[in-house]
């Protein structure tokens, strides 16, 4: 048979890789040749983390061409959509419908006015054969441990996949630790009989719009070393170096509280604060 391809797509902390190697040696007890290839994020700050897996007789490449992945794997829905382009024609998207916003992106869309794509398979219909949109963390959660949601995945994944239950069994067992060992094939199997979700019944992020609340800029200017790093990382260009290079605050309402410039600062020469009728649940 010609190889296999399946990409496996999702974000630090969701065990993307842990499913990776459950699916290589899922393979290889059934027999094939297997090539895997990864790329890792930065798993405590909501890096993206990729994986292709190719299995068959005879594989000669680790990575799976665009267009040609059997099925792609999202451990998160943003990140599906993102990896869109290596499916073929007709595979199969199989996505958990959790939405994670990465740290650095979710607090500045005030300025740039990007939302969090719609959960909607509509908006890729025609680019995919069949969606499975699964409530894979919220089945995890129901079986005892929100973090088996990536075996949830996987047994979805399964249903389009030649390898036989035993094979996915074994390799849960081997990757896994052993006291979840059980709750894993629980989920692996609860992830075969998963029911597609309506997105309409689906509850909204609740992104859009940000309360309103206004944050002070303060910056210890004999601490401050106009190094230039606060102002370029500001998504909401509340900060600039001025002709002298020294650092300035050019629009403090702008600010969002997203305390990138705190956390950045080599000098611990800025601090953020909301005034005191904002706090309380502000930060
Ligand atoms: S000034 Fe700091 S806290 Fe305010 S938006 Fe810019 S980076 Fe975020
Ligand atoms: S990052 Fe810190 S030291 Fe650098 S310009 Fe900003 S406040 Fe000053």
């Amino acid at each position: 048979m010609n190889a296999r391809g399946v990409v496996l797509a999702g974000v630090g902390g969701q065990g993307v890789v842990l499913a990776s190697a459950v699916l290589a040696e899922a393979a290889l007890q059934s027999g094939y040749e297997v090539k895997q290839s990864e790329v890792h994020g930065m798993a405590q700050r909501g890096g993206a983390v990729v994986s292709h897996i190719r299995y068959g007789e005879a594989v000669a490449s680790p990575v799976v061409p665009l267009s040609s992945a059997d099925v792609l794997a999202g451990f998160e829905w943003a990140e599906a959509l993102r990896w869109m382009p290596y499916l073929r024609p007709g595979g199969a998207l199989v996505v958990d419908a959790r939405r994670i916003v990465p740290p650095g992106a979710c607090r500045d869309h005030r300025r740039w006015g990007v939302p969090y794509p719609p959960l909607d398979p509509t908006t890729i219909a025609g680019r995919t054969g069949e969606v499975l949109l699964i409530d894979a963390t919220g089945i995890a959660s129901e079986l005892g441990n929100a973090k088996a949601a990536n075996s949830v995945v996987m047994g979805a994944v399964s249903r389009f996949l030649d390898l036989s239950d035993a094979a996915w069994e074994k390799a849960i067992a081997r990757f896994v630790p052993p006291r979840t060992v059980d709750l894993n094939i629980e989920a692996f199997h609860a992830g075969q009989g998963a029911d597609t979700l309506d997105p309409a019944d689906i509850p909204e992020l609740g992104l859009d719009p940000l309360p309103e609340r206004h944050y002070h800029i303060d910056v210890n200017e004999e601490w401050c070393k106009d190094c230039g790093i606060c102002p370029s990382i500001c998504p909401e260009f509340c900060l600039a170096l001025d002709d002298a290079h020294r650092l300035v605050v050019v629009d403090e309402e702008a600010c969002t509280g997203c305390r990138l410039c705190e956390v950045l600062c080599p000098d611990f020469a800025i601090r953020i604060t909301a005034p005191v009728e904002a706090r309380g649940g502000a930060r």
